[in-house]
């Protein structure tokens, strides 16, 4: 059966971190390929938070273009309103059927899921297996599992990967951005290049 990863994220902007997440998730799990989902409107964020979801989806996209298993996809970009993870699984569930799919995301977010805090959770672990990428010494650990407000039936559904490259996070990338300190080497040639071309993260410049 075919294995196909889904990166969701907001990826403002892209960095190395999420590129080894995805390879790494992709050789670990086995899967076919690994489709980068930027979203529109993360429903945990007010929307003038994050950067025009255009500038962001281009990044993904020049980040991801010369890895054949990469593949970057508008479905959250076109869709209005916030972008709810469970509709986007849906219609992936749908266009891919008999396919296995894992969603890749953050360890917060998996802390999140855990907790029951996203929209539709069990709906989420029915429709598909997920990968919480973190930091080493940041992974779930005995007592995030115990006080989970998930059915054990889902638990397995949860696969934790250590990503000692996630010690790079968009947050300081921004920042750096902004303090006029370097990002080569952080983040692809080709986004450090677009992020200078259209002066994005510069105070007050790229919002949506
Ligand atoms: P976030 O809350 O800004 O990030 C939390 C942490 O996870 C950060 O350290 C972040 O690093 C990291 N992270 C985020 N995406 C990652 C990925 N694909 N691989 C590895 N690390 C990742 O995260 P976010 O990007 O806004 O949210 C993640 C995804 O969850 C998005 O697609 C969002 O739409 C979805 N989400 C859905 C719901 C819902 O449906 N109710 C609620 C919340 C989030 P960086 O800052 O360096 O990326």
């Amino acid at each position: 059966m075919a294995r196909i990863g889904i990166m969701g994220g907001t990826f403002d902007p892209i960095h190395l971190g999420h590129l080894v997440t995805a390879e790494e998730a992709r050789w670990q799990l086995g899967l076919d390929r690994v489709i980068f989902v930027p979203n529109r409107h993360p429903p945990h964020k007010d929307p003038g938070e994050v950067t025009d979801p255009e500038h962001r989806f281009r990044m993904t996209f020049l980040a991801t273009a010369t890895n054949p298993y990469f593949d970057v996809s508008r479905e959250e970009i076109d869709r209005p309103g916030p972008s709810y993870t469970v509709d986007t699984l849906r219609v992936f569930r749908a266009r891919f059927a008999g396919v296995q799919l894992f969603y890749i995301t953050g360890a917060d977010a998996i802390h999140q899921i855990l907790r029951g805090e996203w929209h539709r959770t069990e709906e989420l672990l029915r429709l598909c297996e997920f990968i919480a990428a973190s930091r080493p010494g940041y992974a779930l650990n005995h007592e995030d599992w115990q006080n989970s407000r998930i059915g054990r039936e889902y638990r397995h559904r949860i696969h934790v990967l250590e990503i000692p490259a996630l010690a790079i996070s968009s947050t300081e990338i921004r920042w750096r951005v902004r303090n006029g300190k370097p990002i080569r080497y952080l983040v692809p040639e080709a986004v450090e290049q677009y992020i200078v071309k259209h002066n994005l993260y510069r105070e007050g410049e790229g919002t949506a």
